[in-house]
């Protein structure tokens, strides 16, 4: 066994139309959960397309064996990773610890607005990207479980808030405990999965997924969804796990989930006096978090990464375009049974609709100089009605395409209009939204991480040649190129040394090369 003493940094150096989780559990108790243990697998990289293929066949897998009726537990004839290396902050014995946090709805410009200064300091001390790219669609579920399993949506299975699925004829809500704690929605596997069966401890406050995977995995703390909660409440949880005396039952992937800027941007929109008062409180949370850490000496021990699930565009001048109105899909609409992925709509019929006809309708439309920048028009893999000449498949830039949970015909509305019928009307619309192409500016997220990992991507970039992977600007600001976010699953676990464990992901084999010396 190691025990590293640290030798520098002491003490004092320094949605969319509708609302989030609003019925989920209101308590908000940790429950401890055994960790439990199975087998590693190898060390794998990406798999790039052919993932899509995997997780398809994985997901018919999953269903079968979940229409079986198999609900058992994962169990392991392997031991854990055994835990050789221990760090000491002076009083106490720990293990390499990862904190992260996700900020929903912290749109990457936010950070330039001048009112997170802590934050921006901790990225200077640390480093910032430039912006992290969101899966499409951009939304809060796809995204935060593309963060966790390294997957797009196509391969994760959470392919919006809302949606149909043909294999089950049963809705996931997002906001209904029944689906969004129903393991079976929910393919691929969380980092914190991965970290239990490795043999750590991790803890996840209110990181949107499942309590326990379909696999019977849980973390060993978990705090359910509770909406408002103070951040002073939720860094008093993450440092009464810190401060844990036992090494053995301390966490060391640690999860946050926090809504508040999000639900400011959604209501007043990102521009707002209310999202810059929420950034405030964002940063005083930062500082906090940064500053109980310091004073613990664990800068050297603990990395803190910020990250948001996605932007948020102003909708306050929306145009409306009512998909059910002559000019489009008229009565048409009528064959329409589910439309999933609000703003977008992914289309689903009643049986023996003609799909062409549909499609050819929505094609002409959009070649109507009056409605054709409104919209985009596409059509996925579970398009049954052979492609007309016009169509667009969907771009394979979104990744979504091949899951048979994702709509055949999928309507995306352009930044600045919005998709209704006559039915469904104007009411509701928020001032800010987001959902849009995962490649607008105004839907990207952030990434800015500090600690030892931070630090030895410093020195790392002095020492190799790699220029143009990343830059140092003015005041020691260190900023990486825009990256997608199911990079972030290799990051963790070569943060926390169970690469070993980790699973195949959407995520680029040697990304993390150029940053983390590990
Ligand atoms: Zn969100």
């Amino acid at each position: 066994m190691t025990v590293y003493q640290p030798s520098s940094d002491k003490a004092g150096d320094d949605e969319e139309r509708h609302g989030l989780l609003s019925n989920v559990d209101e308590d908000a108790e940790v429950h401890p959960v055994p960790p439990q243990s199975n087998s590693p697998t190898s060390s794998q990289c990406s798999l790039g397309r052919n993932w899509k293929l995997l997780a398809s066949l994985c997901a018919l897998v999953l269903l079968t064996v979940v229409g079986a009726g198999y609900l058992g537990t994962y169990v392991s004839q392997n031991p854990a990773r055994q835990k050789e290396v221990l760090f000491s902050n002076g009083t106490h014995e720990f293990q390499r610890t990862v904190i992260l946090i996700s900020i929903d709805g912290l749109r990457a410009d936010y950070l330039d607005r001048g009112l997170t200064p802590h934050l921006l300091d901790i990225s200077k001390q640390g480093l910032r990207a430039k912006y992290m790219k969101p899966v499409f669609p951009t939304l809060t579920f796809p995204n935060h479980w593309a963060i966790m399993t390294g997957l797009h949506a196509e391969s994760h299975g959470i392919v919006a808030n809302n949606f149909w699925d043909p294999a089950t004829n049963t809705e996931f809500q997002y906001n209904r405990e029944q689906s969004a704690w129903n393991a079976t929605w929910w393919l691929g596997e969380p980092m914190w999965e991965t970290a239990e069966r490795a043999g750590l401890i991790t803890a996840n406050l209110m990181w949107p997924g499942p309590p326990t995977t379909l696999s019977g995995v849980s973390p060993t703390y978990f705090v359910p969804w509770r909406d408002r909660v103070p951040l002073q409440e939720k860094l008093d949880q993450i440092l009464e796990w810190i401060d844990i005396e036992d090494v053995d039952a301390r966490p060391e992937l640690i999860l946050m989930y926090e809504p508040s800027l999000d639900q400011a941007g959604h209501a007043t929109g990102p521009m707002s006096a209310l999202v810059n008062e929420t950034l405030l409180t964002i940063d005083i949370f930062a500082r906090n978090l940064h500053n109980s850490l310091l004073s613990r000496n664990l800068s050297q021990i603990a990395d803190v990464i910020f990250v948001s699930d996605h932007g948020m565009g102003d909708t306050s001048t929306i145009e409306w375009v009512y998909v059910d109105g002559e000019d489009i899909l008229g009565e048409t609409w009528n064959n329409v049974t589910h439309h999933d992925g609000w703003p977008s709509m992914g289309l689903r019929f009643t049986e023996g609709t003609d799909e062409r006809i549909v499609l050819d309708k929505l094609v002409q439309a959009s070649k109507n100089p009056e409605i054709g920048s409104k919209f985009e028009v596409y059509t996925t893999d579970s398009y049954a009605g052979g492609h007309l000449e016009e169509a667009v498949p969907m771009p394979p830039r979104y990744h979504f395409t091949s899951n048979e949970r994702i709509a055949p015909i999928w309507i995306v509305p352009n930044l600045g209009y919005a998709l209704t019928t006559k039915t469904m009307g104007e009411a509701g619309m928020s001032t800010g939204n987001h959902g849009y192409d995962s490649d607008e500016p105004s839907m990207r997220a952030i990434f800015v991480a500090h600690g030892p990992f931070s630090h030895g991507a410093k020195a790392l970039s002095s020492t190799k040649s790699q220029p143009s992977v990343w830059h140092s600007v003015t005041n020691d600001v260190y900023v990486m190129p825009g990256f997608a976010n199911v990079e972030v699953y290799d990051l963790i676990m070569r943060l926390l040394d169970i690469e070993e464990w980790a699973v195949p992901t959407n995520g680029t084999c040697g990304f993390w090369d150029a940053y983390v010396d590990l």
